[in-house]
């Protein structure tokens, strides 16, 4: 299979048996493991292995594999699963970048490899766009006209005019960023659990901006009004199909709930509020499990 995909997809090769070494090859790297768990989708698969070895890079030595590590994870944006055994995830077909298939059926690898190799390309995302710094006010014959988007900013993450510290914007905290959120931040962020753009709400000169009767820009699934709690609660596959097409995905389930355990331990101590967070406090991911406890502190628990 790593040969049929390696010219389209930079390939990593995991083996899970104690057969034969794979030989290794300049086009991709090999290692030997046991799959425990995996999440994501496409784009952003995350995988815990046990016993994982790397294979020793060609050298003077015998060929073979490296130190063992108990524990590891590794992370891809398309999941291809050839152990043969149960798939890795419930309804898998419906999961966007993962193929299963017994590879001892005929024609499977190829037919995984053809499809696979077309979940590569680009994204259609904003590279360009022009800045008209007389339009905003404070830049008006260099007399400060407004401050307001400066004074909303609910992290400040503002240094000052035309100076933005975007580690501290919630748009990036709650959307590309991967790992966990600065803690000094989250009380910040309010119930802001995908982006924010308070900032461009104050600014006067989005006052001439139209609300768009676009059919994909308007709210599904209730979600211009519901419940954090309610949110929360959502299983993967519900998160999946209710944000097929949405920009929500771009954050991932992991990233999901990492951002409404924020919002919900700087909610008010309800009931709901508070079972929602205890059933989610052994989820399975650490980042995710880190954020709800840090919730829980919030509410006293
Ligand atoms: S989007 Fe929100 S957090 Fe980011 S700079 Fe604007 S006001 Fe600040
Ligand atoms: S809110 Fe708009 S006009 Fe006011 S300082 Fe910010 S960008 Fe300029």
């Amino acid at each position: 299979m790593a040969e049929l995909v390696q010219d389209e997809l930079g390939v990593t090769c995991i083996v899970n048996d104690a057969g034969p070494i794979q030989l290794p090859s300049a086009a991709y790297d090999v290692a030997k493991g046991r799959l425990t768990s995996a999440y994501g989708a496409l784009g952003h698969f995350r995988m815990e292995f046990a016993q994982l070895q790397t294979l020793n890079p060609a050298g003077r030595g015998a060929l073979g594999y490296g130190e063992v590590q108990a524990t590891a994870r590794s992370e891809c944006d398309v999941f291809i699963d050839l152990r043969g055994d149960a798939p890795a995830f419930p309804s898998h077909q419906k999961r966007n970048g993962y193929f299963w298939a017994d590879p001892a059926k005929t024609g499977e690898l190829e037919r995984i490899a053809l499809t696979a190799r077309e979940r590569v390309g680009e994204f259609e995302k904003t590279v360009y766009f022009r800045l008209e710094e007389s339009l905003c006010a404070h830049s008006r014959a260099n007399k400060t006209g407004c401050t307001r988007c400066l004074d909303v900013c609910p992290t400040d993450a503002f240094e000052g005019p035309h100076k933005l510290d975007a580690r501290k914007c919630i748009s990036y905290l709650t959307i590309e960023l991967k790992g966990s959120i600065p803690e000094e931040l989250r009380p910040k962020m309010g119930n802001r659990v995908f982006g924010c753009d308070d900032c461009q709400l104050v600014c006067p000169w989005n006052k001439f901006s139209k609300p768009t009767a676009e059919k994909d820009f308007q709210p599904r699934h209730g979600l211009d009004n519901s419940e954090l709690a309610t949110l929360f609660l959502w299983t993967e596959e519900q998160f999946l199909k209710r944000t097929e097409g949405s920009a929500i995905r771009r954050t991932g389930y992991e990233g999901w709930l990492r951002n409404l355990a924020v919002g919900l331990g700087n909610a008010p101590s309800t009931i709901p509020v508070i079972e929602a967070l205890k059933q989610r406090a052994d989820f399975p991911s650490e980042m995710v499990r880190e954020h709800v406890h840090w919730a829980l502190r919030r509410h006293g628990l």
